[in-house]
């Protein structure tokens, strides 16, 4: 370990990312939970940075949460939408980053259906670059709030929340297309949970074991004894052709109900990064269990945890002592 707690000048992957690392992110977003739960919620911290929030894909959450997370620490924030454009890899993509880059950012955050492209970009510019979901490859700040959240709802429970070792997490829903699942396999594995991953056949990508999780495709086995549960939604514009024979049949053997909530161990926290389909992977009276569910406080999470990031990221241009200088990896 270098000087510096977090030796990164961008957030592209949970896979690049050493254990200490995501905890520090984990702790310095307290900070930002707190002022986040205060009536005024600014801070001055990043005034006369200007931050770019460049959404190549639909985005609710994550957008907002970071747009709201930027301006609450003081930043410019400038939003560049463009859900329906036609970019691809290749050249557009790098005169884009360039273009992005002539405009001096001090950070930009980027949502992209390409794997890899957020990578690419974050090649190309001179600035921190945060990855806000890429295909179906990773979502970084996902992952670090849920975390975050399952270490609240831990602690509110009396339960040791810094170190996850011997929690069982089952992921179910579309393991093969879901960026969120990925992350989450590899910081849940990296803070000491056992990780099960449960889809349909056609949805579990082969090899999955190597990112170290237990791959199921029977539901009910995988719920047993589970200690969280995390659906996630059938990721349908990443689909070409039909995995699923129908989602009336997808529910009946994936759909989290109350009976099957009732398969895992007794109060099993449940968790879904949204957005929820319900009545399909997860059933209403399941998303809404008060004392169980955490989907809300999932995304309270995400604007102090995406705080941290950016005021971590930044810390190099603001000159903060010890993170002015040095190799970057
Ligand atoms: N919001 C998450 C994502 O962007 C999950 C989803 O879309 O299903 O990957």
């Amino acid at each position: 370990m270098g000087a510096r707690a977090f030796a990164h000048r961008d957030l592209i992957a949970i896979g690049a990312l050493e254990r200490h690392e995501i905890l520090y992110l984990l702790d310095e977003a307290e900070q930002w939970v707190a002022l986040n739960r205060q009536a005024k919620k600014h801070v001055d911290l990043l005034s006369g940075l200007t931050i770019i929030n460049a959404f190549f894909e639909n985005s609710t959450r994550t957008l907002l949460s970071f747009e709201i997370a930027g301006k609450r620490l003081g930043a410019d924030v400038v939003n560049m939408h463009a859900a329906t454009s036609s970019v691809k890899k290749g050249e557009t993509l790098i005169d884009t980053a360039v273009t992005l880059n002539a405009m001096r950012a001090d950070a930009i955050v980027i949502r992209h259906a390409s794997s890899g492209a957020v990578g690419l970009i974050a090649s190309k510019v001179d600035c921190p670059v945060l990855n806000a979901g890429d295909g179906s490859h990773e979502h970084p700040t996902q992952a670090l709030l849920d975390a975050l959240a399952l270490r609240y709802k831990l602690r509110e429970r009396g339960m040791a929340a810094d170190d996850f070792t011997g929690l069982v997490v089952t992921i179910c829903g579309d393991i093969l297309h879901s960026r969120v699942a990925r992350s989450n396999i590899l910081s849940l594995t990296a803070l000491g949970a056992s990780v099960r991953v449960c889809a349909p056949p056609a949805l579990m990508p082969a090899g999955i074991e190597a990112l170290g999780a237990q791959p199921f495709t029977d539901f009910d086995a995988a719920l047993a004894g589970a200690d969280v549960v995390m659906m996630l939604r059938l990721q349908n514009e990443r689909m070409d052709g039909q995995f699923i024979p129908s989602p009336r049949e997808y529910r009946h053997l994936y759909g989290l109900t109350a009976e099957r909530l009732a398969l895992a161990g007794e109060d099993a926290i449940v968790m879904h990064p949204g957005p929820m389909n319900r009545g399909v992977e997860i059933d209403s009276n399941v998303a809404d269990l008060a004392g169980r569910s955490i989907i809300t406080a999932q995304v309270e999470m995400g604007v102090a945890l995406r705080m941290a990031c950016l005021d971590v990221l930044t810390r190099r241009t603001r000159g903060v002592p010890g993170w002015a200088d040095g190799e970057w990896v």
